[in-house]
């Protein structure tokens, strides 16, 4: 057996049809070291399963969304030599996503609601180990909830590292000799053996985790663009792909919104040392993106990122002049329902910062909670409609000029809130939404055309 394991991931519109996932078992059939197979749900199947666990539906809506769903899976094992082999396990899947869906109470418990979400990962897996196993690649479909121990916090789960580490040498770690273990991403389970999600967008993360708990060489997300790109190449053409990337600028890239990695790929990457790549699965030979811990250059400027529907929070108590401890109970209950603050600015009587809010999400209940808690402290003012810019780069906070490039850039637009110095790898600013693209193409121009 190999000693360099690689884990490869592969996102929904790599799984999204037969044709596509063909593409990706060549891949992998390329590479003897790839032993395990992460994927996504085909492209749309989680947004359908999102909309039948949130959305109050009639049962004509809900028989609707099931059939979509259907629809997408079935024309991918019509296409197979043999589909005998999963067309039971198929159907009872899709029994149990009916029962699921129709249940009374999905809109109300987050434990069905994660075990409704886990069905478009449970689905797309069993049949791309079947495509692998039409390439020659003895494919095996593995239930990650047996490795994949996270804590109870269904549809944002955290993982348990050390005990995904144990399970993983003792239950998947053996197979790799012999076997290629196609398993979900996103999902996982607790320790009741309960099904959980990791969020959106959680594929790469698990990626990450089982490369890490392996202890693989490599992890490659293969995914719909030839690498991480000095922009999101959907906000403006001029975009580059990157050939290298630091694992401290592609963190700082997923948390401030680069949608290509889920924003805690990085953090088990980083432990491990492991070499992430990104690249396409419908053009592998362009090559892509290695993410590595030493870059062979560190320029000012690498990339910049949008992150959107962000709210600002101002907090105002005229107490809070020559009083102390005032932050810290503010502070305290934001920690209390697990918020993270990107951008603070204080005054004599205000603290202003922003929340990530995006719409029917955990951060978007949790932050209503939170503003009503703090309502109880404090004048409280909620503005929406902004998005976060950030600049990465490297040394930005002691290099001469790195800033003024960047305001002289933008001087047209009206900046809300800034954030520079805490970080050597970053330049945040909060512009209007109306504003965002506008500004990200100005600054793409000036700083990388
Ligand atoms: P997958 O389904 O494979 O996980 P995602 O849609 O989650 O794919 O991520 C890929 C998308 O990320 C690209 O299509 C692109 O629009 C977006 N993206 C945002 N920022 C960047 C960036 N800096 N470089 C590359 N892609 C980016
Ligand atoms: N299928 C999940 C989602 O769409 C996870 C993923 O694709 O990474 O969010
Ligand atoms: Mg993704």
């Amino acid at each position: 057996m190999t000693t360099t394991l690689n884990v490869a991931k592969f996102g929904g519109t790599s799984v999204a049809n037969y044709e596509t996932m063909c593409s990706c078992a060549k891949i992998i059939a390329n590479n003897p070291n790839t032993r395990v197979v992460v994927v996504s749900a085909a492209a749309g199947v989680t947004n359908h399963l999102v909309a039948l666990a949130n959305t109050p539906l009639t049962s004509v809506q809900i028989d609707d969304i099931v059939q979509k769903i259907t629809d997408i899976e079935l024309a991918i094992v019509n296409r197979l030599k043999h589909p005998e082999d999963v067309q039971e396990k198929l159907t009872v899947k899709l029994e149990e996503l009916k029962a699921l869906a129709t249940n009374e109470e999905i809109n109300f418990r987050d434990d069905l609601k994660d075990a409704l979400l886990s069905m478009g990962e449970r689905m797309s897996s069993l049949l791309f180990s079947a495509v692998l196993r039409e390439f020659e690649v003895p494919a095996i479909n593995f239930d990650v909830r047996k490795v994949l121990r996270t804590n109870s916090t269904f549809t944002n789960a955290s993982p348990e590292v050390s005990t995904i580490k144990q399970l993983s040498h003792s239950l998947l770690l053996p197979e790799l000799s012999h076997s290629v273990m196609v398993t979900q991403g996103f999902v996982g389970a607790d320790d009741q053996g309960r099904t959980t999600t990791l969020g959106r967008g959680g594929s790469d993360f698990t990626a990450a985790l089982l490369a890490e708990a392996i202890e693989a060489e490599t992890c490659e997300i293969w995914t719909d663009v030839i690498g991480v790109y000095t922009t999101d190449p959907r906000i403006t053409d001029k975009a580059k792909p990157l050939p290298e990337l630091s694992f401290e600028e592609a963190a700082e890239m997923a948390t401030f919104g680069a949608k290509v990695l889920h924003p805690a790929t990085m953090e088990p990457a980083l432990r491990q040392n492991i070499k992430v790549f990104v690249g396409s699965s419908r053009e592998p030979e362009k090559g892509g993106t290695w993410i590595v811990r030493d870059c062979e250059h560190e320029p000012s400027y690498r990339a910049i990122t949008r992150r959107k529907d962000q709210v600002m929070v101002t907090v105002k108590t005229p107490k809070m002049m020559y009083a102390q401890g005032f932050l810290q109970r503010v502070f305290t209950i934001i920690a209390k329902h697990q918020l993270s603050v990107d951008l603070v600015t204080t005054s004599e009587i205000s603290v202003s910062f922003t929340l990530d809010n995006p719409p029917n999400t955990v951060s978007e209940k949790m932050n209503k909670e939170t503003l009503a808690e703090l309502t109880t402290i404090c004048d409280v003012s909620v503005e929406q409609g902004f998005d976060l810019v950030t600049v990465v780069g490297n040394n930005m906070h002691s290099a001469a000029g790195v800033s003024s490039k960047i305001f002289a850039a933008i001087s047209d637009f009206n900046l809300r809130m800034i954030c520079f110095g805490a970080n050597p790898h970053n330049l945040s600013f909060v512009v209007s939404n109306q504003d965002s693209e506008d500004v990200v193409k100005v600054l793409h121009n000036a700083l990388f055309e």
